[in-house]
């Protein structure tokens, strides 16, 4: 080879480590020839996509000769309206994977930090080290966020502090006071990003919803998707609410027509069907319930998850159970790329998903 193209990239790009997805029912079948197969690896949402979603899309496709509004007007318009916060502050991403990365390219670089929990989402490590920047991995307490500690890591270099409330891979969530305290403390010059991703699902008192506080912390970037609660990962919608300023620079850096035209009129009618929500939350209320049984059953610990999937710990290593299960059929996660070598980690399923898990872990086990 004349040269080595890795010594030419920008700096952090030749040390990165792909993302690597949840394994597709079609390689499943093509690799394993195991037909009929249940995916609880990426946190889809088992009841597929809002019918009111699908409608919507399939009238747009007549229109798909056109470029679609780069501006995501009427998307924007309508999440302006349910989430209560002007548009000035909304950067549509595709998928909230790419506001993610946006945000590291607009405020991280060489020489800048960022700061993120230990078994934190696998995007966050991936972005800081694309641009060149040093990520600044916090222990973690009980597989949770300790904040405590995440805010004596910011240092004058810090520039981004990435939280998922609640954590994929773990499930758990920080409260209100918790999660106040900790942006009262940290300097404005630091984003905190509080990661979305799996709000619709939870329920519970002292859980925050982030956005209430944007007026008083400048600082603060909440990302949102539509991949999880509203069933549409495979049309790439996100976003992120900011500061206008933040969000004028993020939307400088997107591309011109980042969501295809599809995507913003599927997202919008998704926003809108209530019946949905409501049937996707109580089907994963059931199913977390139905797992966490089934696993006090096998005598298996379990963490306690408020999202739609829930990690539990094994007796054995979990790459292996992994590859055991998809013998059976059963696509779940191996967390060994997150520093959980004898953990999986299950989406929230059907109930009859979730029982045929059940029965194939039992027989792994
Ligand atoms: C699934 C997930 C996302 C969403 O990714 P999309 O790009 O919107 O599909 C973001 N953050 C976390 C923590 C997630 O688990």
């Amino acid at each position: 080879m004349a040269c080595d193209f890795a010594e030419l990239t920008a700096p952090g790009v030749a040390g990165l480590t792909p993302y690597q997805p949840g394994k597709p029912l079609s390689e499943l079948e093509r690799e394993y020839g195991i037909v009929g197969a249940v995916k609880l690896a990426s946190n889809e949402n088992p009841l597929g996509a809002s019918p009111l979603a699908l409608e919507a899309a399939r009238e747009v496709l007549a229109e798909v000769a056109r470029y679609p509004d780069g501006n995501g007007f009427e998307l924007k318009g309508a999440l302006s309206e349910r989430l209560g916060v002007e548009a000035e502050r909304l950067t549509l991403g595709n998928g909230s994977n790419e506001v993610l990365e946006l945000v590291a390219r607009a405020f991280l670089a060489p020489g800048r930090e960022a700061v993120f929990s230990q078994y934190a989402f696998a995007v966050y490590p991936i972005v800081t080290q694309a641009v060149g920047a040093r990520a600044v991995v916090v222990q973690a307490a009980a597989y949770g966020h300790d904040l405590q500690a995440m805010a004596q890591a910011v240092t004058e270099d810090t520039r981004v502090v990435f939280i998922a409330n609640p954590n994929n891979p773990t499930g758990t969530w920080v409260n209100r006071g918790g999660l106040e305290a900790f942006l009262a403390r940290v300097p404005e010059r630091v984003l905190v990003v509080v990661d979305e991703a799996y709000t619709e699902y939870v329920q519970l008192d002292d859980y925050p919803n982030a956005l209430a506080w944007l007026d008083r912390f400048p600082n603060l970037v909440v990302t949102r998707t539509f991949s999880k609660a509203y069933g549409l990962a495979g049309l790439r919608v996100g976003y992120a609410v900011s500061h206008p300023q933040v969000a004028d620079l993020l939307n400088r850096l997107r591309e011109p027509f980042n969501l295809n035209s599809v995507a913003l009129a599927a997202a919008r009618a998704a926003l809108g069907d209530e019946r949905f929500l409501a049937r996707s939350r109580e089907v994963n209320r059931a199913g977390l319930e139905q797992l966490t049984d089934g696993f006090r059953s096998l005598e298996l610990e379990a963490i306690p998850s408020v999202a739609n999937f829930i990690t539990v710990k094994l007796p054995r290593p979990g790459a292996e159970a992994y590859e055991d299960l998809l013998r059976r059929g059963v696509i779940v996660r191996p967390l060994d790329p997150y520093g959980l070598p004898d953990h999986l980690r299950v989406t929230v399923g059907t109930l009859e998903e979730n029982r045929r898990f059940l029965q194939a872990l039992g027989e792994v086990l």
